[in-house]
């Protein structure tokens, strides 16, 4: 019988809430649900709030009875951000998180580089925002409670799950015992260690990084910005490397290499751990700050993914499909990404919008972004931990030039998680003019922001279908346009009109903006009124043209839906 801790987690700074467990005996007979979701983290979480968002209901299965316990993701991007917006969830995190986007990168005490992430005023979000992981599932299941669609249970453990013909069946383990559970969809967001993924025997491609990290915590108050700090071949660490991030409510984190053959017990012990933070405070200035510690652990880097993350009626997502670098801040990052893919993909074909074929496509375009990143991460990872004697040289030859010549510094500048554009998706439209655009995004993009009045921006009128945004300064979309908007809308197709252009309603759009300055014309490239781009529900472009007409974008929209 599965019993999950009752006791609340400790932590000097988050007050963990212990909730109820859900049992099957106060709960009448269980029916065959459309779709199960198997963990609670950010992956499922954002997974059965997108589901919802387009109308599919969801059971959410969580091991626990509380949030994620200890340092996990702090360092959030702006397309999370703007994701998190679509879930209701952005402002909350705006509010109590950090945003910066500024890193600064040592060498033997030397500041060698300043990193600056592009803000521009089109951004409604910064680059990067810290947020403990804990608040931001706090806040997510805040949403899922408001949700009526999400049937969200506590304390259920998924102890065993069987491919029948056409669904899966999970054995629940609950505090009374286990019950059965059907699904036409059963989503595997049970995290890195996923028991599903061992369960069905799933082999894993890429590669694991010698080299540890201790992640520590610490309550110290340090008048600092907040700024990442990388130090290489520190004073106190020398051949290794440290990063530092300021976290909320007074936490920072320290994170730093381990020399060659130490292992993790001996790196964990506290008097091992207190001399390296009284080490590394009194390099950067602050020695004698007196500090508490929060959290612990030791982390060491893999970059693995599942080769394909739909196996009947069992699809993988977020850490359960792939292991990534913690570099970059690219785990719950791409969680995010893959989850919000993954629910428009699915409630597609529950709906019967789409043959199952849209499902090999989630499994494609994500599998190409964990690919991309794990040779992106692979590059960052050997840079901080050298995997030989020819990398470590390579290295320390950057790392020596870089005090004397400028044009090796911004080799240090390793890149973080961003959205992974697909532009080679089966779903982009082969008939439109992609590439005779000479700016705004391509297809497989996702949209640029663009700052439409002091706090209105063009990614608050998108979402929850496909979006086309028709720039027109007519009073009326053509006739034609209307008809295949009308016809898809007729099969079920969510697809909301917006007119760009014109400082009055525009007959067959549901909005128009105005643009008066004609500044989203000009990012998107548009020279002239019947320019059009198609969206998809996770707002990547998958058309545009110079000029739309209705053939066109019949063609577009069949090509992003294949039967
Ligand atoms: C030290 C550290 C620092 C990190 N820093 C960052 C960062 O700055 N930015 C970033 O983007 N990422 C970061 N990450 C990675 C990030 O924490 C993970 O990528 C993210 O939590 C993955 O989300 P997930 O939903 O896929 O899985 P998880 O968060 O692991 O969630 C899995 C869920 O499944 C549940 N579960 C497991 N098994 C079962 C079962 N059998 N039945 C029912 N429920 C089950 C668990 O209780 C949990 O709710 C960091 C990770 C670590 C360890």
């Amino acid at each position: 019988m599965h019993q999950p801790t009752t006791q609340a987690r400790a932590s000097i700074y988050y007050r963990y809430a212990v909730h109820e467990p859900w049992l099957p005996s106060s709960h009448p007979a269980q029916v065959r649900q459309r779709v199960v979701i198997v963990g609670s983290g950010p992956a499922g979480i954002v997974a059965a709030l997108e589901l919802a968002r387009l109308g599919v209901p969801s059971v959410l299965l969580t091991s626990e009875l509380q949030v994620s316990q200890g340092s996990r993701a702090i360092v959030f991007t702006r397309r999370s951000m703007e994701i998190l917006q679509q879930i209701g969830v952005a402002a909350r995190v705006t509010e109590n998180g950090l945003p910066w986007r500024f890193g600064n990168s040592y060498y033997r005490g030397q500041r060698v580089f300043r990193m600056e992430a592009p803000h521009d005023p089109d951004d409604r979000y910064y680059p990067m925002i810290n947020l403990q992981q804990q608040y931001l599932e706090e806040y997510m299941l805040d949403a899922v409670s408001a949700c009526p669609l999400i049937d969200f249970r506590w304390g259920n453990k998924v102890v065993k799950v069987d491919q029948q013909d056409g669904f899966a069946r999970a054995e629940v383990d609950t505090p009374e015992g286990p019950y059965r559970l059907d699904a036409d969809w059963l989503i595997a967001a049970d995290g890195g260690r996923s028991g599903i993924r061992s369960a069905m025997n799933l082999p894993m491609e890429g590669a694991s990084y010698e080299g540890f990290f201790v992640i520590a915590d610490i309550r110290v108050d340090l008048p600092l910005p907040t700024e990442r700090m990388a130090f290489f071949d520190p004073e106190w660490n020398p051949a290794n490397t440290i990063l530092m991030h300021r976290e909320p409510h007074g936490i920072w984190r320290v994170d730093y290499q381990l020399p060659a053959g130490e292992t993790p017990e001996e790196a964990l012990q506290p008097e091992s751990m207190k001399a390296r933070i009284d080490a590394q405070l009194s390099m950067i200035g602050h020695a004698g700050a007196r500090w508490e510690m929060d959290w612990s652990s030791v982390y060491s880097a893999r970059a693995m993914t599942l080769p394909d993350y739909v196996h009947g009626s069992v699809i993988f997502t977020g850490d359960a499909a792939h292991l990534l670098p913690i570099f970059g801040v690219r785990g719950a990052n791409t969680g995010f990404q893959d989850a919000q893919s993954l629910a428009w993909h699915l409630a597609f074909v529950i709906k019967g919008l789409a043959g199952k074929a849209l499902l090999a496509n989630y499994s494609a375009e994500r599998v190409g972004a964990a690919r991309e990143i794990i040779d992106e991460a692979g590059k960052s990872t050997r840079f901080m931990t050298p995997p030989s004697r020819g990398f470590r040289l390579l290295r320390d030859a950057v790392l020596s030039l870089s005090l004397t010549q400028d044009f090796v510094r911004p080799l240090f500048h390793w890149r973080t998680s961003r959205p992974h554009e697909y532009a080679r998706s089966a779903l982009n439209s082969l008939s439109d003019d992609n590439a005779l655009f000479t700016a705004g995004p391509a297809h497989g993009a996702p949209p640029r922001n663009i700052r439409l009045s002091a706090d209105e921006f063009l990614l608050d009128h998108l979402g929850g279908g496909f979006d086309l945004l028709y720039f027109t300064g007519d009073n009326a979309l053509p006739e034609s346009i209307q008809s295949v908007v009308a016809a898809t809308r007729a099969r079920g197709v969510p697809l909301t009109v917006i007119a760009v252009g014109s400082t009055h309603p525009v007959a067959g759009a549901d909005k128009t903006l105005a643009d008066g300055d004609a500044h989203l014309r000009k990012r998107y490239g548009v020279q002239s009124s019947g320019a059009a781009y198609l969206l998809r529900p996770d707002q990547h472009v998958c058309a545009r043209w110079l000029t739309l007409d209705a053939t066109r974008l019949q063609a577009a929209l069949a090509s992003a839906l294949p039967r």
